[in-house]
């Protein structure tokens, strides 16, 4: 479609970044080309209404970028999910498996409760295991999972299979597949 040609053409392929084999998808094309954010902003919006979210949860960092502007856009709150220790008030704290060693994600215990449905946004579903410890923290403040929405998925290392039991049923939207 349009747009997908729109924002794939913004996507700049960066070989060897940040390890030598690793071909790193760099968005910040995308976000400097007004028409292409503010078109994907419209995108990620129209995902949340869709899906019935009542708030986005943006998945730091480039999830900030990408998850705040939607949620105004589709008129929801916004949540980050943040690397442990940079939340001044009470967390919850889930940690979850790297290739090399582990990595700790937290969220406000304040900012979701029951009568939240939320949307995960993020830039770029990898291996998955970032929205999987997301999903993880939303369920367990006993929040609802409206989905999972990224602008690119990249299939061969099969973050969606890896989610699918966490997501539980929901959907995992993604604009582009590589
Ligand atoms: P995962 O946990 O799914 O393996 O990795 C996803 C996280 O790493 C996301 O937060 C995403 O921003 C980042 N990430 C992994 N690979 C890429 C990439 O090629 N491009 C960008 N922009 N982010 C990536």
């Amino acid at each position: 479609t349009d747009i997908s040609e729109l924002l794939l053409s913004r996507i700049r392929d960066v070989p060897d970044y940040p390890e030598p084999g690793v071909v790193f998808k760099d968005i910040t094309p995308l976000l400097a080309d007004p028409g292409a954010f503010a078109a994907l902003t419209e995108a990620l919006a129209g995902l949340c209404l869709k899906h019935g979210a009542t708030k986005v949860v943006g998945l730091e960092a480039r999830g900030f970028i990408l998850g705040a502007p939607a949620a105004v856009r589709a008129g929801l709150g916004f949540v980050p999910v943040r690397k442990a220790g940079k939340l001044p008030g009470a967390t919850l704290s889930q940690r979850y498996d790297l290739e090399y060693g582990t990595a700790e994600i937290e969220v406000h215990a304040e900012d979701l409760g029951p009568d939240d449905r939320v949307m995960v946004i993020d830039d770029v579903l990898a291996t998955g295991g970032t929205a999987e410890a997301s999903l993880g923290l939303i369920r367990r403040v006993g929040a609802q999972v409206a989905g999972v929405a990224v602008l690119m998925e990249l299939g061969f290392l099969d973050g969606r299979a890896r989610l699918a039991p966490v997501l539980d049923g929901a959907p995992l939207e993604a604009l582009l597949q590589v």
